[in-house]
């Protein structure tokens, strides 16, 4: 999952990032309303944390203008303590949940994977892929009899991402868009390495390979 952080307060920028990349986020940061605009509109993210006001180009104007673009990608903005205005504005604009300064990092972080859910294609409330069962607060795999399998950080970015898309054909370059940041070296090659790894801890066939289209994961595999 990749998240498109934009926000002008540097101190609460860098705090929010770093937690987001440890929960397993993929995470771009920027400061100002042009960057955030242009980003969230040609980059794929899984959802979009937007303060409002910032420099430039008011988080507002960005929201609008997406929308006006028919971006659907899920909004949670961040407004001032007693910005009841704003925040009505706000989901006039098509923000799809708020959050007022200052808040609890817990409470960002519990809005964002709400939002996430209500966004997948598919309703699963439980990532599961043959015995195994995906912990996303512990970023590892476990299965019923308490067995645990540690991930790493890409591992579990990846599998996370195709747990969410069930059935559905990924194309390498999709993968790595949304595994990965803005400023990674995104070779998309290296997802093969990824899903080959994948394979060796989940099974041969859990994950399919379709020539020249991508991959496909099959939970019940
Ligand atoms: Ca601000």
């Amino acid at each position: 999952m990749r998240l498109l952080l934009v926000e002008d307060d540097a101190n609460l920028g860098e705090r929010l990032r770093s937690r987001l990349v440890q929960d397993g986020y993929a995470v771009d940061l920027v400061a100002d309303g042009i960057d955030g605009g242009h980003l969230g509109a040609t980059e794929p993210y899984d959802a979009v944390i937007l303060d409002l006001g910032l420099p430039r180009k008011s988080g507002l104007a960005v929201l609008r203008d997406w929308r006006a673009a028919g971006n659907t990608v899920p909004v949670l903005i961040l407004t001032a303590r007693d910005g009841w205005a704003e925040r009505v504005e706000g989901l006039q604009a098509g923000a799809d949940d708020y959050l007022g300064k200052p808040f609890h990092t817990e409470e960002l972080v519990a809005r964002i994977q709400a939002l996430l859910r209500r966004a997948a294609p598919v309703q699963v409330p439980e990532l599961r892929v043959g015995a195994w069962r995906l912990d996303e607060a512990r970023q590892c795999l476990t299965d019923d009899r308490g067995r645990q399998q540690a991930l790493t950080g890409t591992e579990f970015r990846l599998l996370r991402y195709f747990l969410r898309h069930p059935g559905e054909v990924l194309s390498k370059t999709r993968l790595a868009e949304h595994v990965y940041d803005y400023d990674s070296e995104r070779d998309s090659n290296v997802i093969e390495v990824y899903v080959k790894r994948l394979r060796a801890l989940l099974g041969p066939d859990c994950i399919e390979t379709r020539r020249g289209q991508g991959y496909l994961l099959r939970p019940d595999a």
